[in-house]
């Protein structure tokens, strides 16, 4: 939710509001009724408002084009692979259930399950090999660091060689701090 643009009631203030209000109307407009039904009645109009915010969060983001879509790119894409390798495992399932009932012929199943099980195969693997966005982002940049420190020419490593030029090396053979006054293994000067 963004700061600048919240509205003057939030979603379900709405709905509840309105679900109160309803249910007020019912209680007037049921007057002459036996209590327990106007309560029955009272109830199910609030269970039917809050029927309607559920539908109102489920709907929202699909409506709403929020800026850090972008950003979850790679997040979204893992999760549609994850339903959607449900969704073959479950197909799957059915079509062995629909077989053992005698629904499907042998052949048809044989084909359809094959190719059901080739899909989740796939997604399987996708899935395994990152099929987010957000991993082949992470394999690309450790290569290219890599890369760039085989060919000297990275500056992640020059720090590295100028600090091992200034390290005090002891009669000993120690490697001290650039700021050591003393060996840290034998306690000669430097
Ligand atoms: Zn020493």
């Amino acid at each position: 939710m963004t700061d600048d643009k919240e509205p003057f009631l939030q979603p379900w203030q709405f709905f509840l509001l309105g679900g109160m209000l309803a249910a007020t109307a019912t209680v007037i407009v049921a007057t002459g009724q036996s209590p327990a039904n106007i309560i029955i009645l009272s109830l199910t109009v609030v269970s039917v408002s809050f029927v309607g915010l559920g539908a109102y969060r489920m709907l929202s983001p699909l409506v709403s084009d929020q800026p850090e879509t972008p950003m979850t790119f790679g997040g979204r894409t893992r999760v549609a692979l994850e339903r959607e390798k449900a969704l073959v495992l479950r197909s799957l399932k059915e079509l062995e259930f629909d077989f053992a009932m005698g629904k499907i012929a042998k052949a048809d199943f044989d084909e359809m399950s094959a190719r059901l099980r080739a899909r989740a195969l796939g997604l399987m693997r996708q899935l395994d090999a990152g099929g987010g966005y957000r991993e082949q982002i992470a394999k690309e940049v450790e290569e290219r660091l890599t890369r760039s420190e085989g060919d000297g020419l990275s500056h992640r490593r020059e720090p590295a060689t100028a600090e091992a030029v200034a390290l005090r090396t002891c009669d000993c053979g120690t490697q001290n701090d650039p700021d050591a006054k003393f060996c840290k293994n034998c306690g000669a000067k430097l």
